[in-house]
């Protein structure tokens, strides 16, 4: 039995005074029946382990390096974050790959080094309107997870959201036929990389989840839980999603 996540991540945004919406969140739910995760700025992580107080609440990062420590001037490594009191971290999002060029085989080795770290790693895959447009979704996203999932990907050490790059920040979602099928495909594309552990990994939705839509997409098939941006800085627009998702 998968038990259900919904993470937040709060991308470049957030400052000390974003820890009230913390609050609010938690006053909101102070025993959720979902595991609940935030991915707050790096600079937020250490204030936000140490305010929470509410162990329902887990913090995670929203990248970190290949290598556990050295010369990498800017970066965060695993174990750093793992200290400042995270316990997930998000890998390979769209916006890393677009910004910042990652390719599949960096955030494979970066999710190796969150595993070294004892952090679960949330990697996303998703195609671009482009390659939907092109009938190529399944096969993109296959190849993704083909070369960005490590070996050692477990249930526990590993959660995978689909999100597709034309429906990130956009208010655009895919129809819920279409979730469903590029879930059940990555089901069993996991089985196939990583035999029964793949049953028990979680998949998330990801891309312009909201309080009017968040029921409809935890009703599809092997939606596990859902990657919120935008809808989760605030605990008015999160808390309704925590609640469809419970
Ligand atoms: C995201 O950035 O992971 C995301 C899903 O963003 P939004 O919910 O704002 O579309």
């Amino acid at each position: 039995m998968r038990r259900r996540l919904v993470a937040g991540n709060w991308k470049m945004n957030g400052t000390a005074a974003s820890l009230a919406e913390v609050e609010a969140l938690m006053a909101a739910h102070p025993s959720p029946l979902v595991d609940l995760v935030i991915c707050p700025p790096a600079t937020l992580i250490a204030p936000m382990a140490q305010a929470k107080g509410h162990h329902a609440l887990a913090i995670g990062g929203q990248d970190c390096h290949a290598a556990d420590s050295g010369a990498h001037t800017g970066d965060i490594a695993a174990v750093q974050l793992r200290d400042a009191g995270a316990a997930y971290v998000i890998l390979g999002h769209s916006e890393r790959r677009t910004d910042h060029g990652e390719t599949d085989e960096q955030i494979c080795a970066k999710a190796e080094a969150a595993h070294r770290a004892g952090l679960v790693a949330i990697i996303c895959v998703g195609e671009t309107l482009e390659e939907r447009k092109g009938g190529r979704t399944l096969e993109v996203v296959g190849h993704q997870l083909d070369t960005s999932v490590p070996e050692g990907a477990t249930g526990s050490n590993t959660v995978i959201a689909y999100e597709p790059v034309w429906a990130i920040g956009t208010g655009l979602t895919p129809d819920a036929d279409q979730i469903a099928e590029v879930h059940a495909f990555l089901r069993n594309r996991l089985s196939a990389r990583i035999g029964t552990e793949g049953a028990h990994v979680r998949l998330l939705y990801g891309g312009s989840v909201k309080p009017s839509n968040a029921a409809e997409i935890f009703a599809i098939p092997d939606v596990d839980g859902a990657l919120v941006g935008g809808a989760s800085l605030r605990a008015a627009d999160f808390s309704p999603i925590v609640r469809a998702l419970e």
